[in-house]
């Protein structure tokens, strides 16, 4: 393939996107772009500041001066490299909260548009089917039941040696899914063009062998 080409994934916490997105990135040689990422980083930015995740102003003023990019080594915060600090649990519901603002959607919506416009790019994330990559030519929608959810959350916490109870991650899972479903400015939906695949029972393996034979039709 040569053609400059898009790949949208999105879908619910937990249900596969960046894990399988990240290895189809290395099967097919393009880039992959988590978007989560991008509002995990400037909730981190916030958090740092001090601000409460309520305090919008003050979120939407950080916006004029940030820098977000995607290195070999990971997610860059103003030329630092937050990789590990993102994936801290208390960042999760932050940034949830700071995606629903208007002015935190549209700058970061404008940047990963600016990313994907010159280039092959897996881009996972809520709104990116419909939204971000509206255009795109492939369009892919996981979900997966609430358990195989919390259970996975909790695996990827504790191999990081972060120890939460798995009842209070299934209540932050579903108030992620609540505000990112219910939020007024690009909600959480599956594309009407976009193909779902419950992950649930499937093998890593098998879903990327599957979305990759849906690519290569
Ligand atoms: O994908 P991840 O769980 O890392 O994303 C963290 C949060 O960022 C999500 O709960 C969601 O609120 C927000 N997000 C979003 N739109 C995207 C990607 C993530 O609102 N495209």
């Amino acid at each position: 393939m040569n053609k400059i080409f898009q790949i949208a994934i999105d879908g619910p916490t937990a249900s596969g996107k960046s894990t399988i997105s990240s290895i189809i990135a290395e099967e097919l040689k393009i880039a992959y772009i988590d978007t989560g990422a991008m509002y995990r980083a400037l909730a981190l930015k916030a958090y740092r500041k001090g601000f409460d995740s309520s305090f919008e102003d003050g979120i939407n003023g950080l916006l004029d001066d940030i820098s977000i990019d995607f290195r070999e080594d990971g997610v860059y915060l103003d030329g630092e490299n937050v990789s590990d600090q993102i994936r801290e649990n208390h960042i999760s519901l932050y940034a949830s909260t700071i995606s629903a603002y208007p002015k935190v959607r549209e700058v970061l919506t404008k940047m990963q548009k600016e990313i994907a416009s010159n280039k092959s790019v897996i881009m996972d994330g809520r709104d990116i089917g419909t939204n971000v990559l509206k255009d795109a030519e492939y369009k892919f929608f996981l979900i997966a039941s609430p358990e195989v959810r919390a259970i996975r959350r909790y695996k990827e916490l504790e191999s990081r040696g972060d120890k939460i109870e798995l009842d209070k991650l299934i209540e932050e899972i579903n108030q992620r899914d609540f505000n990112d479903t219910n939020r007024k400015i690009n909600p959480m939906k599956k594309a009407k063009d976009a193909m779902e695949i419950d992950t649930s029972e499937m093998t890593v393996e098998e879903v990327k062998n599957f979305i990759i034979s849906r690519i290569n039709e």
